[in-house]
């Protein structure tokens, strides 16, 4: 039987997250797990309850009568790969292939031209932009940095668009502009036929509607190129089982959650990228300046669109583990 500790946290916003969610704190969880060969990992735990995840307190509660959500499955998952690399007195980034991440703009209304300057000049080629809250003014946005950068774009609706808003809004990309547009994120909730016509738009990606698409049913060509992979949520031997299938690209991003879930998300990131050198396209792991500092986050050392260090064994941070205050999880199991 696998011990469970864990820590309580709270990250801070700097602006608006996306469509979804706004500057209010999130709360998540650190877990510290032991099995019983003795080994020690970490790993993050960070609901969305806009995704349908129960909130912390709820999924506690749920793992002392012994239920394991699909999100916890994947904690487990990655503290047993941060255990296993403890063991091995190794460390996760530094022996790891290098990750180049797109630059994320979560709120288009915070950044200026200058900041894209610096962006440019720190070496990011990709911008990724959350869309879907006001349209008119992101594309005019769009449109701008295009004419002014010479940035690749990739857009995020997070499902909170519509076929007729979609159409409009690439309508008025300046000719020209359109290829380089990367890739549409979950323009509007996943339906085969309205994302079959869309992709005849612009290329599409595949993220938070995984779970809606039925693999067995559609067994002609998806409706789009990319499929977005979040570690921290999802099974990655399944999505990577049907990417290869399907011939789809790899985008593997964090879950905009806490600085380990984004060690372990560059770190398979890196496992999957010398697996599949050409599938795996430019990720999106440092969500990092999407929330205030924090002891963990200035442990990170990024280069650019690189995040290429922090000191430790496994993924790291040890330090900063050993000072915190761990709660054990008390199992319940006769309230089964
Ligand atoms: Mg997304």
């Amino acid at each position: 039987m696998i011990q469970f500790w864990y820590h309580r946290y709270m990250l801070y916003p700097q602006n608006s997250l996306s469509a979804l969610a706004d500057e209010t704190p999130r709360e998540g969880l650190l877990f510290k797990m032991q099995w019983p060969d003795q080994k020690v990992g970490y790993a993050d735990f960070f609901p969305w309850p806009e995704l349908g995840d129960m909130q912390v307190d709820a999924q506690l509660d749920e793992l002392r009568r012994g239920h394991i959500s699909t999100l916890l499955e994947q904690t487990i998952w990655l503290a047993r790969k941060d255990a296993l690399l403890r063991a091995e007195k190794k460390n996760a980034l530094t022996e790891s292939m290098k990750i180049k991440n797109h630059f994320l703009v979560n709120d288009f209304t915070q950044i200026t031209d200058l900041n894209l300057n610096e962006i440019k000049s720190a070496g990011f080629s990709t911008i990724k932009v959350k869309v879907g809250r006001s349209w008119k003014d992101e594309i005019e946005w769009i449109n701008q940095v295009l004419r002014k950068h010479s940035f690749t774009c990739r857009l995020d609706f997070n499902s909170k668009g519509d076929p007729a808003t979609f159409e409009r809004m690439m309508s008025v990309l300046a000719p020209g502009l359109k290829q380089r547009i990367e890739f549409v994120e979950d323009p509007f909730p996943w339906d085969f036929e309205a994302w079959s016509d869309a992709s005849k738009i612009a290329p599409l990606a595949l993220d938070q509607e995984y779970k809606n698409v039925n693999w067995r049913e559609h067994l002609q060509n998806m409706p789009f190129k990319v499929i977005v992979i979040k570690p921290a949520r999802q099974d990655v031997e399944e999505a990577v089982k049907y990417a290869v299938m399907r011939q789809l690209k790899m985008v593997i991003t964090s879950s905009m959650d806490h600085p380990v879930g984004i060690a372990h998300a560059v770190r398979v990131a890196a496992e999957l990228k010398k697996q599949y050198t050409t599938q795996v396209l430019e990720c999106g792991c440092l969500s990092v300046k999407s929330y205030k500092l924090n002891d963990f986050s200035t442990k990170m050392i990024i280069q650019g669109p690189y995040l290429t260090q922090i000191m430790g064994e496994g993924i790291g941070f040890d330090q900063v583990f050993q000072s915190l205050n761990w709660t054990p999880v008390q199992f319940d199991i006769k309230g089964k």
